[in-house]
């Protein structure tokens, strides 16, 4: 596969100052902030019940981020050419006061002027009490994870017997805020959740929002994934075209995951991200800070650069800017595309811990 940006769709629209470019000419357009390690679910593919036990060592609350530092550093990634910040965890909406810190990113903007996109990526399970809030506070929109609208199968997922309807009513609730377009994740396990596929799409379509199939991933070694467990997204996306017709669409852009497709009768679209079997490194412009402020340049890296301590020494403004340009213009991560045996069994930081 050929190893840079595609043709045709320039990073750097323009008359636009280019941005901090990696190794690989990648520049950093999107930002993930995890901000807490803990969740109320114990998703099997991510935080499986069996390791993440009562006794599992969280991280103290001495060593997480405080919203005044995550602020700091969302305000230098901006500037270095963040347009697209996503508040994830963990389970974020878990992290007491969150709308104060979506309040605080919300008034970010990028040097153009503009505002930044304003997202967050949540289980769904605490949206009824906080869509508002987080409305109110400048979230633009919201990514829900649900992995099967069938009651038994989306317990045995969670790993906590959560109640799907109660997810569905997040959902609504988020709708009834504005945080729209909504956008569902769902996660497809081989002989698990499989058959949920169409029932998703279909509901998706019906309530007007983009399902997001994602190819189960080797992220972390917690979940002891497999590569038969992997529904690759060619399948996923014939399984949904032979009854509901299917034609490509263009991304929206450059660096955009998902390959996205329309229902040919114009209802709706739905989105496949294939990152075992269709690798997208070339486009990845995606940097992930852990709740505990450590910068990730890849999801499948084993070790991170330390944020924490600089922000608590002092570094600030002009200087943080220079050390995240210092990092970001040494990546030279392409693990999806290297992917082997030998890659798959390399330490790497959990999902949970990166935020997704
Ligand atoms: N707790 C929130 C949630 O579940 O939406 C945010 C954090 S979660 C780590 C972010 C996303 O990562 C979720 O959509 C989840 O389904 C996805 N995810 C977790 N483990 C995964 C895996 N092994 N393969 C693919 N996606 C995964
Ligand atoms: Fe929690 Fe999200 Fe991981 Fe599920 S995927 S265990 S909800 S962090
Ligand atoms: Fe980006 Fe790493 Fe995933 Fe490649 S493997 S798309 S570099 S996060």
């Amino acid at each position: 596969m050929p190893f840079a940006p595609r043709p045709g769709r320039p990073f750097a629209p323009a008359g636009r100052v280019p941005p901090v470019l990696d190794r690989l000419g990648r520049p950093a357009r999107d930002l993930r902030i995890s901000v807490t390690d803990r969740c109320n679910f114990r998703c099997t593919y991510c935080m499986p019940k069996e390791i993440f036990g009562p006794d599992f060592a969280f991280l103290p609350r001495s060593e997480v981020l405080t919203f005044e530092e995550i602020r700091q550093l969302a305000e230098a990634f901006v500037e270095l050419g963040v347009e697209k910040l996503r508040v994830t965890g963990g389970e974020p909406l878990v992290r007491r006061d969150l709308p104060v810190l979506v309040g605080m990113l919300a008034e970010l903007r990028t040097p153009a002027g503009d505002a930044v996109d304003l997202t967050l990526t949540t289980n769904g399970s605490a949206l009824r009490r906080l869509a508002g809030p987080l409305a109110a506070a400048g979230l633009g929109r919201v990514t829900v994870s649900l992995d099967s609208l069938d009651d038994d199968v989306f317990r045995a997922m969670n790993g906590v017997d959560f109640p799907v309807a109660r997810v569905l009513d997040g959902v609504a609730a988020a709708r009834e805020a504005g945080l729209a377009p909504i956008k569902v994740n769902m996660v497809v396990k081989r002989d698990v959740n499989e058959a949920s596929i169409l029932p998703m799409a279909r509901w998706a379509r019906d309530e007007d929002v983009i399902l997001r199939c994602i190819e189960y991933m080797d992220v972390g070694h917690a979940n002891g994934w497999r590569l038969d467990d992997v529904v690759p997204a060619a399948e996923i996306v014939a399984a949904i075209d032979a009854e509901l017709p299917l034609e490509a669409m263009p991304a929206n852009y450059p660096g955009e995951v998902a390959t996205r497709w329309r229902y040919r009768d114009g209802a709706g679209e739905v989105g496949v991200i294939a990152s075992v079997t269709r690798p997208f490194c070339g486009d990845c412009t995606r940097a992930r800070v852990s709740a505990e402020g450590r910068l990730y340049t890849c999801l499948f890296t084993g070790d991170g650069h330390d944020l924490r301590a600089p922000l608590r020494d002092g570094t600030a403004g002009a200087d943080l800017v220079a050390l995240l340009a210092g990092i970001w213009g040494r990546r030279d991560d392409r693990y999806s595309e290297l992917r082997t045996e030998a890659t798959t069994a390399l330490p790497r930081i959990e999902m949970y811990a990166m935020g997704g």
